[in-house]
């Protein structure tokens, strides 16, 4: 099955040939500047599995894990599109906004919830951890 997505404008496009290895909804400190003030939500694929089509912009940052994080968007629309660590290169994290069917993303966990502000929403269904999890895979 193919999954396909992409930002805002259309200029970047993607197709994954893979199933999602997990979602997390995360709201650490970067990615309340991404989501507007929410957190997001990030869908984990193996990123072998990921054709994208369209020009990215890159924006690179250690993340509060401590971690060397490659966060990538649209230079046209500033749709952010997809993270990556160089700690895990065979992963790619998709925000699950572009996905053409955000349906897809089903989150499994709550995650960087030390960072939430106080008027946070959390799902109450999902399990919550304070920072970073163990990795996805
Ligand atoms: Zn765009
Ligand atoms: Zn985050």
């Amino acid at each position: 099955m193919n999954i396909t997505g992409g930002c805002l404008c259309k200029a970047v496009r993607y197709v994954i040939n893979a199933e999602p290895v997990v979602t997390r909804v995360c709201w650490c400190r970067v990615c309340q500047y991404i989501g507007a003030g929410s957190g997001t939500v990030n869908t984990c694929f193996p990123s072998a599995a990921v054709t994208v089509s369209g020009e990215l912009r890159d924006y690179q940052l250690t993340a509060d894990s401590g971690n060397v994080a490659q966060r990538r968007f649209c230079g046209n629309c500033g749709t952010h599109l997809f993270s990556a660590s160089e700690a895990r290169p065979h992963l790619l994290f998709v925000r699950a906004g572009t996905l053409d069917d955000p349906g897809l993303a089903r989150p499994a966990m709550t995650i960087w919830t030390s960072m939430a502000p106080a008027w946070a929403c959390f799902d109450e269904r999902l399990p919550k951890v304070e920072r970073q999890p163990p990795p996805a895979a």
